[in-house]
């Protein structure tokens, strides 16, 4: 059998980015070394939460709304250090969010308004995290919901026609990537942004009981996801290339045989 050839570091960068998560704490468990990479070489990103984590207690007689308070204010400060531009929350139900066309209609108009070369967000494949946890069905569902709101309804003039007649126009998001999966094809290193990350998560103080644990955690997790591409630490992404553009070509050979029209 031939030898796989190894990858080697991701390198195409979106001069502008969005990540699209379901709670507060999701964007830096998740991309937020990578994205504190892009932005230091000059892309702007911006961070939305789908919900503000009112479910996040284990006391059952925690106030749901000092409770969501408290985590966006945890959030903007994280936000703050990886280097988002700014932060969106669309206060959604925590533990019970749903693909509904109510929520696509929000992600688009975030997409539209911001107009993002790439959106960040879960992978929905992910049930699994290997054979070791289940992925939050929220984190299922907002990462389906950016699929969904991506292609085709960001770019498509008939989806939601309130939106451009209120000046939104039609947007193509031209890659996706997709954190915590299961079939990674992109490797970034992050050896000089991991730290950040860090920061960012202690910043999530509500929600970290032991921190010195969790630092382990995930320096040895980025060790591994490093291991690939021969770097000290690094980020594993799913890309999908929705449009192709000239400065890298397509990472994935098209099948003309199963793709579609971009209509509805
Ligand atoms: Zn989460």
């Amino acid at each position: 059998m031939p030898e796989e050839s190894s990858p080697t570091p991701h390198a195409w960068r979106p001069a502008r980015f969005m990540v699209i998560v379901a709670h507060p704490d999701d964007a830096d468990f998740g991309p937020a070394a990578t994205a504190a990479r892009w932005i230091d070489e000059g892309s702007t990103g911006w961070l939305v939460c789908c919900t503000s984590g009112d479910a996040g207690a284990d006391d059952w007689r925690t106030d749901p709304l000092e409770l969501a308070a408290l985590r966006e204010t945890e959030q903007r400060a994280a936000a703050g250090i990886v280097g988002y531009e700014g932060v969106s929350f669309l206060h959604q139900p925590d533990g019970a969010l749903a693909n509904d066309l109510a929520l696509r209609e929000l992600l688009v108009r975030e997409i539209r308004t911001f107009r993002p070369d790439a959106v960040l967000t879960i992978d929905p494949e992910t049930v699994f995290h290997g054979d070791g946890g289940v992925n939050h069905i929220d984190h299922r569902v907002a990462g389906i919901a950016a699929v969904d709101a991506v292609y085709p309804a960001a770019r498509n003039a008939m989806a939601f026609p309130w939106l451009a007649r209120d000046g939104l126009e039609p947007w193509t998001v031209r890659r996706l990537y997709l954190s915590w999966s299961n079939k990674p094809t992109a490797w970034v290193d992050v050896t000089t942004t991991l730290d950040r990350k860090l920061a960012a998560l202690r910043a999530h103080a509500s929600q970290i009981r032991q921190p010195e644990a969790l630092e382990g955690r995930i320096r040895e997790w980025a060790r591994e996801e490093g291991q690939p591409i021969g770097v000290e630490a690094a980020e594993a992404h799913r890309v999908i290339v929705i449009e192709d553009d000239e400065d890298e070509g397509p990472t994935h050979a098209h099948d003309p045989e199963t793709e579609g029209a971009d209509g509805a």
